[in-house]
């Protein structure tokens, strides 16, 4: 018999390994407490039964929402009373038609549904941002250029068409009394500014949405709006700070024990905590954004924990989203205030080197050394100056695939993915475009 999902969440925070991947896309479900089910998926749905029918949270993704529901409507048949979303990124609201259908084929009336006040305005950005949300997905997931969203799929709305909208939002807490359940909803900023955490008395139980991933905090993300970590860390503390004894995110395993919860929640805290301090403090003693991130970070056996690991976002891009949040953009170096174009710099410096083969090869041979970092801004400049060589763009293709290679975190091997394969294009070369990554696993 597999193991199951609360077993196999202790053995890995208590041994410290991981043995398989804890972010899985099963579309199966798992009782984890009487009357309590999840489901999961990309993201999770967890379901709480209460004598008035079903209270889930989130709705999983677009291509996702209708599996989680065969194997749930397998495990209850009850209505949907209410649908909390967590927050409003696609992989956790998109999927909500299904549900509206699911009411819909019996008779029943659509879920109502409560998100945050922040969350409406989330949706109305996204459809304000439509094009630039399904160029960064497909750079992200499938390491995709923009030039492949041309075609059948250019025209499909980034928050899928049917999506439900929250009727009910809330400003700091609401409490919901729903079928003899008692449901506190929490506001919290961290990944987004519209995040709901929830607290359930009577089992003991957090819904935490992404405020926990099973990996190091998405909370860096380069193509994506502002984070917040001080707001996330006190969420977490403020989490820490009841009798849960079963704890469910929206990805990863869900967690149970009152130890083991709170030092999971305590240690992402801390370790985001002395991230800030760390940025902070350097910003305080005049430093720029590159000494930063040269001279910050997590301690190594911090990101080996199970739950920490840098898979998805990492570090690095924390700490630049650290010194946007208490800076500005500007990094600090004149140059950069108001700088050449890339293309003008690059000429210049073909020109110096003696032409742009010189500098092709000199990436080529920083790559080869393991000096990726600069073997890349080498080779982007000879692109630039060169953007029409074969020759050029053949060696960027291989540095980037080394460069993809050589990290750990899917969002830089994503954006080094989509650059080796815009190189590919440019030299001609045909590129097969794998089915996009969902997993957060590698
Ligand atoms: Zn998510």
């Amino acid at each position: 018999m597999a193991e199951h999902v609360l077993d196999l969440s202790a053995r890995f925070i208590d041994s410290g390994r991981v043995d398989s991947p804890p972010n899985r896309v099963t579309h199966e479900l798992s009782e984890i407490a009487d009357g309590v089910a999840l489901v999961e998926a990309f993201s999770h749905v967890v379901v709480v039964s209460t004598d008035d029918g079903l209270v889930a949270f989130d709705s999983s993704g677009p291509a996702s929402g209708g599996r989680v529901l065969d194997s749930l409507r397998q495990w209850n048949s009850e209505p949907f009373h209410t649908l909390v979303y967590t927050h409003g990124h696609i992989d956790h609201v998109g999927g909500s038609s299904a549900f509206a259908q699911d009411a819909e084929s019996s008779g029943r009336p659509v879920p109502r549904v409560i998100g945050h006040e922040n969350l409406s305005p989330r949706l109305r950005r996204y459809r304000a941002t439509n094009g630039y949300n399904k160029v960064i997905n497909a750079r992200q997931f499938g390491g995709l250029p923009a030039s492949t969203l041309s075609g059948a799929n250019s025209n499909k709305p980034f928050v899928p068409e049917g999506t439900l909208e929250p009727v009910v939002d809330y400003r700091h807490t609401m409490t919901d009394e729903i079928g003899g359940i008692e449901f506190q909803l929490h506001h919290a900023l961290g990944e987004t500014d519209d995040h709901t955490w929830t607290w359930i008395p009577q089992h003991r139980m957090i819904s935490a949405g992404d405020q926990f991933i099973w990996n190091f905090p998405n909370c860096g993300n380069p193509q994506k709006v502002q984070r917040y970590p001080l707001e996330w860390a006190a969420s977490l503390r403020e989490m820490a700070s009841t009798d849960v004894e079963l704890f469910v995110p929206a990805h990863g395993l869900p967690i149970s024990g009152h130890e083991r919860i709170i030092s999971c929640l305590n240690t992402v805290a801390s370790t985001l905590e002395q991230l800030v301090d760390d940025v902070v403090s350097a910003m305080n003693s005049g430093a720029t954004l590159n000494d930063i991130v040269l001279t910050v970070g997590v301690a190594p056996e911090i990101l080996e924990l199970p739950y920490l690991r840098p898979l998805y976002d990492e570090p690095e891009f924390v700490i630049r989203n650290i010194w946007r949040l208490y800076g500005g953009w500007w990094d600090g170096k004149p140059s950069r205030l108001k700088p050449a174009s890339d293309v003008a710099l690059a000429v210049e410096l073909v020109e110096l080197a003696g032409g742009v083969s010189i500098l092709a090869e000199r990436a080529q041979a920083l790559a080869e050394d393991g000096q990726l970092r600069m073997a890349c801004h080498l080779i982007d400049m000879a692109a630039d100056a060169a953007p029409n060589s074969v020759e050029v763009h053949e060696i960027r293709t291989r540095i980037y695939l080394t460069r993809r290679s050589a990290e750990s975190s899917l969002m830089a091997k994503g954006i080094f993915e989509s650059a080796a394969n815009e190189s590919r294009e440019a030299a001609g070369q045909e590129f097969e475009p794998r089915k996009p990554k969902l997993s957060l696993e590698e």
